[in-house]
């Protein structure tokens, strides 16, 4: 290259007189971004957003168009340049109205391309669709089944009648992918030579392992409990996510060369000094909530009170709790209160009945979920909550206490408040106690990483912790929540410790992408659906509750093609 010499950003820089400023800072890893831009097209300059500032010229020059000369001296980074820029973009977007990302692909907490997928499964291409799915979801198996699907309350289709059937056809695309004889693998980079350990085989924990397995480490996961799984096995009933689907989506990521030790409890067997001492390069701890929060009231210890998640543990061990014909009560309004209560009437429970402070429209439960119990014939009690347990022979007696609604607190619902002189009592056998969960991280060595709410303290958007060997994501970071939400963890988590390894870059926060939109779905004018045809959306097959309430067959049963396609 004939060369001639320029300073880019005070750095000495051999260039080509053909060359524009734009490739040069290219070549030399300078960021200057850029619209109008393609190098398949004669360079136009129109969009202004690449200027920079080249000593000696009257004002800002476009990169794109503006040749490199001897001696020239160019700032890429200057106020008054990163200002212009602005000003150009601006001026640009000004009267632009659009979504440059979907809104339902925004709301999805792994942000898979929603749009992409759908387009995917209507052409047909299902194992296409899967394919672009894992590139954020590497269980839509599983997630498929059990998502509370926050995209569809976004999805612009509310406009015209009813949202897409988002997670139901993500189902369909999973389960089509995975009848398949050659279903779809991703392709694995070459071996690193490179070992991480990852504490916990939830959702954080085995996403994690995916996206570092598919990056070509070694990954060993370490599990305390026999089977993995986390909440997605000893939490979800089979009823709704079935252990042979499971299974089976942790098969596809065993497959990749991940491998699963179970009975592996960390602090207990071993520690994270262990760890390093064995060659792990990094350790993602993705160990969940699944502590259950005690009501602490007086009479609590009885043995006919339990956790729910202790209940539901129980039941998915096969070592169910025998309660045929008995009265259940089950206090909180989470999933983990829904499938408590759901679980105890197919086990044959006369009666169940959720007690629950706040009303229907506060509950944290999946609604579908918290519908299909009452379609079960589960009762309801809201605004009412248990204050003293006491023994009545084979029974309890829970006394309550009624409650209104006063000022929202913290979490921006209305704080129940007690209504003096209202308690009442009821009768029980059994008391499941469903309000909630904590990490339970005290044992595993990592004092200085645990906040005041117990949970451990990680970056949200890059899964780093302040020390530079722990990564950590999933339940056991935001408290309990929602599988995608760990499933996005442990994606990011990955996605940090590779960049850690490879370039010593430590990614301290998450690449921020510019975005317009046409704003909330209430703000958005109805007259600019109309010309889209009102069509009903494919209800998802299930058994009829007389089916259902008496074994734990899975209720859903999943699109047929027909269904997906249109
Ligand atoms: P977990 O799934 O809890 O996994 C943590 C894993 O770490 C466990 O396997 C645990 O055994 C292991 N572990 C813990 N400590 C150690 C240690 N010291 N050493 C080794 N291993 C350890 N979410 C939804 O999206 N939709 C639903 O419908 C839904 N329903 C739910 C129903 C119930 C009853 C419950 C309890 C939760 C539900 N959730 C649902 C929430 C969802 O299951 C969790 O948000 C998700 O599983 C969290 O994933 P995680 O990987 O962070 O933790």
């Amino acid at each position: 290259m004939p060369g001639i010499q320029i300073t880019l950003n005070g750095k000495k820089v051999t260039a080509d007189s053909e060359e524009t400023i734009l490739e040069v800072a290219r070549r030399e890893h300078v960021f200057i971004p850029t619209l109008c831009h393609d190098e398949r097209l004669e360079p136009f300059g129109s969009c202004r957003v690449c200027l920079v500032k080249v000593k000696g010229a009257k004002s800002l020059v476009p990169s794109c168009t503006t040749k490199v000369t001897g001696g020239m001296e160019i700032h890429t980074e200057d106020p008054d340049v990163i200002e212009a820029r602005k000003l150009s973009l601006s001026l640009l977007i000004s009267d632009h109205f659009g979504d440059c990302v979907a809104p339902c692909s925004l709301e999805c907490p792994a942000h898979i391309d929603i749009q992409g997928y759908i387009a995917l499964i209507g052409a047909g291409k299902f194992s296409e669709a899967v394919k672009l799915i894992k590139e954020k979801n590497p269980m839509p198996l599983t997630i498929g089944r059990v998502c509370p699907h926050p995209c569809e309350s976004v999805c612009r289709r509310n406009k015209v009648d009813e949202p897409i059937a988002i997670n139901n056809l993500k189902r369909f695309a999973a389960d089509y992918d995975s009848m398949q004889e050659n279903h779809w693998v991703p392709e694995i980079a070459p071996a690193k030579g490179k070992r991480i350990a990852v504490i916990g085989s939830g959702p954080a924990g085995l996403s994690c392992s995916y996206y570092l397995a598919v990056k070509g480490y070694d990954v060993t996961v370490f599990e305390k409990h026999p089977r993995p799984g986390g909440m997605l096995r000893y939490g979800i009933p089979e009823y709704r996510l079935p252990a042979e689907i499971l299974d089976r989506e942790i098969g596809y990521i065993k497959e990749l060369g991940v491998t699963i030790q179970c009975g592996e409890e960390l602090g207990r067997n071993y520690t994270i000094e262990d760890l390093k001492n064995s060659g792990y390069d990094a350790v993602f701890l993705g160990i969940g909530a699944q502590k259950t929060i005690n009501l602490k009231i007086e009479g609590e210890k009885h043995s006919r009170v339990i956790g729910g998640i202790e209940f539901l543990h129980a039941h998915a061990t096969a070592t169910p709790m025998d309660i045929k014909g008995k009265t259940v009560i089950v206090t909180g309004g989470g999933n983990t209160a829904m499938d408590a209560a759901r679980t105890a009437l197919r086990l044959g429970a006369s009666m169940v009945t959720v007690l629950y402070r706040r009303t229907r429209k506060e509950m944290p439960a999946n609604e579908a979920e918290i519908g299909e119990a009452e379609e079960e014939g589960i009762l309801f009690e809201y605004l009412a909550a248990p204050i003293r347990i006491e023994d009545a022979g084979d029974m309890i007696d829970v006394e309550c206490i009624r409650m209104q609604l006063g000022l929202p607190d913290s979490s921006g619902r209305r704080r129940p408040v007690p209504i003096e002189g209202s308690n009442h009592r009821r009768k029980a056998h059994l008391l499941i106690t469903a309000i909630g969960q904590r990490t339970d991280a005290f044992d595993i060595g990592v004092p200085e990483l645990i906040s005041a709410r117990d949970n451990i303290q990680a970056n949200l958007d890059t899964g780093i912790t302040s020390d530079r060997y722990i990564y950590a994501g999933g339940d056991c970071v935001t408290g309990a929540a929602t599988a995608i939400e760990a499933v996005a963890a442990g994606r990011k988590a990955a996605v940090s410790i590779d960049l850690y390894l490879t370039t010593g870059v430590w990614r301290e926060k998450d690449t921020e992408e510019f975005n317009m939109t046409k704003g909330p779905l209430n703000s958005i004018p109805e007259t600019l659906f109309e010309m889209y045809p009102k069509e009903k959306r494919a209800a998802m097959p299930a058994l009829r509750v007389e089916e259902r309430i008496h074994d734990c067959r899975e209720i859903e049963l999943g699109l047929t093609e027909t269904e997906a396609l249109r």
